[in-house]
């Protein structure tokens, strides 16, 4: 992905309410920083790019706390821009990398897992910096709640059957599966369109989508 670098992202991120720029700190911490009720399930939006996706969620479901995480400033300040002047408390953006998400969050501390559109990293030495890889899921099973969820889409045919090969490895299993996710009226309702999903399917493609919970 090419990126176009924004000066002033850092400084933004680093002034906003919203956004947390040292995640490490906030580890066992989360609770505290959304406030009552303590027991808010927490979502986290991994690859959040620049927020839109889990900006609708926080307005749509005030009862649940959201975390969206970012690796690049420049991509993540339009998401803190916007949170800055809506400021719903139940939202918050990081800045950090998800290779580290063991060391922002507490085993078990995590709802449900949104990954968009991540990146693809078609060569094979990358497969595992695929966010869906085993060495994620293996991580995402450290920090999801026993009843933790993740939710995968992208149009990204090759990545999704790479992903789909990924789950039996792990402690994960498909409870849902779509190759048209637009065109199933049971996994598309309430389905919100990330900024990747409507550049993508205005172009045709169609969108693939797993659920996966524990075995
Ligand atoms: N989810 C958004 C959407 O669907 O519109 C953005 C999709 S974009 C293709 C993938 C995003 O994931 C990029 O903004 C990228 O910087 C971010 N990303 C990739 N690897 C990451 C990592 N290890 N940690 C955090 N973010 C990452």
């Amino acid at each position: 992905m090419r990126l176009k670098n924004i000066p002033r992202a850092r400084d933004v991120i680093a002034a906003s309410r919203w956004a947390v720029d040292e995640p490490e700190k906030m580890k066992g911490r989360w609770a505290e920083e959304f406030g009552e009720p303590a027991d808010a399930p927490v979502h986290l939006e991994i690859g959040t790019g620049k927020g839109r996706f889990i900006l609708e969620l926080s307005k749509e479901h005030p009862d649940i706390n959201y975390i969206g995480l970012e690796k690049y400033s420049s991509v993540l300040l339009r998401g803190v821009e916007i949170q800055d002047e809506l400021m719903l408390k139940n939202l918050r953006f990081i800045r950090g990398d998800a290779e580290l998400i063991t060391e922002y969050f507490l085993p078990g501390s995590i709802d449900r897992i949104y990954l968009n559109f991540s990146d693809p990293w078609p060569k094979e030495r990358h497969a595992k910096r695929r966010l869906p890889s085993r060495q994620f899921l293996a991580r995402y099973d450290t920090i999801l709640s026993p009843g933790g969820t993740i939710e995968f889409k992208t149009d990204n045919r090759d990545l999704f059957d790479f992903a789909v090969e990924e789950v039996p490895g792990s402690a994960f299993e498909i409870a849902q599966l779509t190759y048209d996710l637009h065109a199933d009226p049971v996994m598309n309702e309430g389905n919100i369109m990330t900024e990747y999903e409507e550049k993508f399917s205005a172009l045709g493609n169609k969108i693939c989508k797993y659920i996966l919970v524990r075995r």
